[in-house]
C-alpha cells in the first residue's frame, strides 16, 4: 500500500480511497488549493499533543489534532516538514487529522488522538486506517543533542520521525496492514513540497484533510 497522486496532483492513500463515503488528500505546494472552498475545521497549531473535537468548519482553538464524527465537514492540518497523519475509523465513522513534528511525536499525539477517539466515538485501534503523509525524512532531519535525547539517541544525529510514528501506531494497536506512509521527503523531494527547514519563513504550507463527504 502506498500513496499516489490523483489527477489534481493531490496525494491519496490507497487505504483511505476504498471508502466511498470519505474524501481525503495530502497536498503538495502545487495543489494546496484542493481544500479551498470546502468546509474545513482547523486548529491553531502549537506543536502540542492537544486534541480538539470539531463539529463545525472554521478555525478552532489551540491544538494539533482534530477529530470528528460529523458528516459534511473536513478536519485538516497544515504542514511544511512536520508530518500530517489522517486516521479513519470505518466502524464508527469517525476521522482525525494530526500534525506531528518532533515535539508532537515525542509527546505521542497519536496516542492522545486515538484515546480521544476511543472516549468520544468508541474507536478501537484495530479497525483504524492510518495514512502518514509527506514530511521531512531521515535523509534530511538532522537534530542536535537536545532533541536526539528525546528519541533515545546521543549527540547530533538524524532522526526518522516517520519510523517512530509508524511504530507508535502499531504499539497503539493499529494493524500493520492498516498503516500507509508517504516515502516523499519534503526537504529534498524534488521541489514539490514546502520545507520550513529549506525555505524558512518564506515556506508555504500544505493542507492535509479528511472528511466524511462523498468525493467530488
Ligand atoms: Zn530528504
Amino acid at each position: 500500500m502506498s500513496l499516489f497522486f490523483d489527477a489534481r496532483g493531490v496525494l491519496q492513500s490507497e487505504l483511505l480511497s476504498q471508502f466511498s463515503w470519505l474524501d481525503h488528500g495530502f497536498s503538495t505546494k502545487h495543489s494546496a488549493s484542493w481544500i479551498e472552498n470546502r468546509p474545513l475545521a482547523f486548529a491553531r497549531q502549537i506543536h502540542s499533543a492537544d486534541v480538539l473535537t470539531a463539529s463545525a468548519p472554521g478555525p478552532h482553538s489551540h491544538g494539533d489534532s482534530l477529530i470528528t464524527s460529523k458528516r459534511g465537514i473536513y478536519v485538516g492540518v497544515k504542514t511544511a516538514d512536520c508530518f500530517p497523519i489522517l486516521l479513519v475509523d470505518p466502524e464508527h465513522r469517525a476521522v482525525a487529522a494530526v500534525h506531528s513534528g518532533w515535539r508532537g511525536t515525542t509527546a505521542n499525539i497519536l496516542s492522545a488522538t486515538l484515546g480521544a477517539m476511543s472516549g468520544r466515538f468508541s474507536t478501537t485501534p484495530n479497525n483504524v486506517r492510518a495514512a502518514v503523509g509527506p514530511g521531512i525524512q531521515e535523509c534530511c532531519f538532522e537534530v542536535g543533542p537536545e532533541v536526539a535525547v528525546r528519541f533515545g539517541r546521543v549527540g547530533r544525529c538524524r532522526v526518522a520521525l516517520a519510523t517512530t510514528l509508524h511504530q507508535q501506531l502499531i504499539t497503539l494497536g493499529v494493524k500493520p496492514t492498516h498503516v500507509e506512509s508517504a516515502a516523499d521527503c519534503t526537504f529534498c523531494g524534488n521541489g514539490q513540497f514546502w520545507s520550513y527547514r529549506r525555505e524558512g519563513e518564506a515556506a508555504g504550507r500544505m493542507w492535509s484533510a479528511v472528511g466524511m463527504i462523498d468525493p467530488p
